[in-house]
């Protein structure tokens, strides 16, 4: 047996951190360059950490009564399959690691191409129900190239599997911008145009029956409208064949916890679009 070449090593080190990274970040799927299988049924996963929940208690006690359901560890609900077919035949030779690629080898925004760590395209199951949508990555998003994985992150997956009984793996999470502005800055309308590409092709990929809009950054855009996430929110909208629900965005969240209550009620309504049983009725 020979020895391996160091760049294999090296490949191999780098693939395995990668790998524990997207793992602790709650990835539980990776989509196969062949047409991806049928997904199990979602199982009932462990109830969320501590500290996650006593942060979230926290918040709660600093507005009583604003959704309580959010905090309550729920069995997950097994997710009903979209009637979907492969990436390869849905949407010609495109992949979302093909959009990946491009995204990293992107420059087209000088300012970010320059400071980001890496691209963060969004990660999830590749043939989801549902996608969550941000607005872009931040400091813990941009080290590790996963979105959502800060405190906010840390929230939606709360409100994904407490508040709605699935598991961050069944659903897509992705960002208008695959690039973090520098200082978390709102990216500029030129930045969210010049990656729109890269966002249409993931939704024409992933065709999800349902688009969850976090922030006003992300309805807007994804809407072409310059409508307050106040009065977008509480209501469906389209987008291309999905229907979209917006609310706000977890790390507005955690500066207003009295907020709580509103999203709650907007995720009570994305759960009676998808037939999910709703714990507050
Ligand atoms: S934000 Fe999007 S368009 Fe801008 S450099 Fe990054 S990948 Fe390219």
């Amino acid at each position: 047996m020979t020895d391996q070449p160091a760049s294999t090593m090296r490949m191999r080190t780098a693939m395995r951190q990668k790998l524990e990274s997207l793992a602790s970040a709650g990835v539980t799927h990776i989509q196969s360059p062949r047409a991806a299988q049928p997904r199990e049924p979602a199982q009932p996963r462990e109830p969320a950490e501590p500290s996650v929940l006593a942060e979230l208690q926290a918040t709660q006690n600093a507005a009583p009564g604003v959704c309580a359901q959010m905090l309550q560890p729920r069995q997950a609900m097994p997710l009903p399959l979209a009637e979907v077919q492969p990436a390869s035949t849905a949407a010609g030779a495109d992949s979302l690691e093909q959009v990946g690629r491009d995204a990293a080898s992107c420059r087209l925004c000088q300012e970010l191409a320059t400071t980001r760590t890496q691209t963060v395209p969004g990660v999830g199951h590749p043939q989801p129900r549902l996608m969550f949508l941000g607005e872009a990555p931040g400091a813990d998003e941009d080290r590790q190239g996963v979105p959502f994985v800060g405190r906010a992150g840390q929230l939606l997956t709360q409100m994904i599997e407490n508040g709605m009984g699935l598991k961050r793996g069944d659903v897509f999470i992705g960002n208008v911008l695959k690039c973090r502005p520098p200082g978390n800055r709102t990216p500029s309308p030129q930045e969210a145009a010049n990656c729109r590409p890269f966002l249409d092709r993931q939704i024409a990929l992933l065709k999800p029956e349902f688009i969850c809009c976090l922030g006003a950054v992300a309805a807007q855009n994804l809407l072409a409208t310059d409508r307050a996430i106040g009065k977008l929110r509480g209501q469906v909208h389209h987008y291309r064949g999905s229907k979209v629900i917006c609310t706000y965005h977890p790390a507005y969240l955690l500066r207003n916890p009295a907020a709580k209550k509103d999203t709650w009620a907007d995720l009570q309504i994305l759960m009676q679009e998808m037939g999910l049983p709703n714990p507050g009725k």
